[in-house]
């Protein structure tokens, strides 16, 4: 299997909010990176996204401006799943659906060298069943970065059934190399993050639907309250309401009852008002 000292090439699948978070802390950490996405112009939006990011850190003096420069200069944008073989490492994140993961995991068994580790991003799916649409199981692990990437400093290393430990290791060792720090979880439904975030935020959007409090009492009382940055609704609308929606299904379908989506939570996502992504969830952005 490839080792931690082998990867130079950090592959990422998916130039959404988190892939393109991936590509650029992987590009700030000294890494190559190729990153994936179905279109050009996703994959232009992500490569835009990044340099935004970047610029915002070069403006707060965080990073000079050639650190930049030579960052982007490592992130290389395709739509070609072969690119993909290049990496020493893929790392993907894609759509929060089971199909689709185990297509990509299918199609990155095909085009990646057998002794490169397969890791996915997922906030929720069961990282067994994507390792099982490979013949290398034992080299398919989870790394969940939390979103903003940048930003964030955990990352969650989510152990399947047939997960090796010198995979987990591996998926430690990046992590770090990226400037993270992880925490272990087995393979059971929402890991430790989103087991308890979700129900969190659902609660949330319950309490708002059925009258409790305004949206604004409602973030505002738990900030006061319990000393979180962000309350559940303005949470939500930068999560992603649509992303909210799939982890809060898992967890209903794999946990029961005390996990079903709120109503409102559904019908916003069904109106396409999925938060920040779309300028408007529970509150409207420029
Ligand atoms: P997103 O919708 O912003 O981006 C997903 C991207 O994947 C899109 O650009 C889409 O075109 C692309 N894609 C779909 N199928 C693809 C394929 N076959 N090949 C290449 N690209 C493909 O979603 P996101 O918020 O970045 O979430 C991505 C993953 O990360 C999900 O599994 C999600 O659960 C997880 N995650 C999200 C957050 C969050 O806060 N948004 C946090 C942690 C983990």
């Amino acid at each position: 299997m490839r080792e931690f000292d082998d990867i130079h090439t950090v592959g990422v699948v998916g130039a959404g909010t988190m892939g393109n978070g991936i590509a650029q802390v992987a590009a700030q950490a000294g890494y190559d990176v190729i990153m994936r996405d179905l279109k050009e112009e996703y994959v232009e939006r992500g490569l835009e996204s990044i340099e935004d990011s970047l610029g915002r850190l070069v403006d707060s003096e965080k990073l000079t401006q050639e650190e930049a420069d030579a960052a982007r200069g490592r992130v290389h944008g395709t739509t070609a799943l072969r690119d993909l073989g290049d990496a020493d490492v893929v790392i993907e994140a894609a759509v929060e659906n089971m199909d689709v993961k185990q297509d990509i995991f299918a199609d990155l068994d095909e085009v990646c060298p057998e002794d490169v580790v397969l890791a996915t991003n997922t906030s929720t799916l069961s990282v067994t069943t994507i390792a099982a649409a490979t013949e290398r199981p034992e080299q398919v692990v989870g790394i969940h970065f939390m979103n903003p990437v940048p930003v964030m400093k955990g990352v969650e290393i989510v152990v399947g059934e047939k997960t090796a430990p010198e995979t987990v290791s591996v998926a430690h060792d990046l992590s770090e190399a990226m400037g993270k720090e992880t925490w272990e979880s087995d393979d059971k439904p929402g890991f430790v993050s989103n087991r308890i975030l979700m129900p969190w935020i659902n609660e949330g959007i319950r309490a708002f639907d059925e009258g409790v409090a305004t949206k604004a009492d409602i973030d505002r009382g738990m900030k006061l309250g319990t000393n979180v940055p962000m309350g559940p609704l303005e949470l939500a609308d930068h999560i992603g309401l649509d992303i909210c929606l799939d982890a809060t299904r898992t967890l209903f379908e794999e946990l029961g009852d005390r996990y079903k989506p709120a109503y409102l939570l559904k019908r916003k996502v069904d109106a396409g008002d999925l938060g920040k992504k779309t300028g408007k969830g529970f509150y409207e952005y420029e």
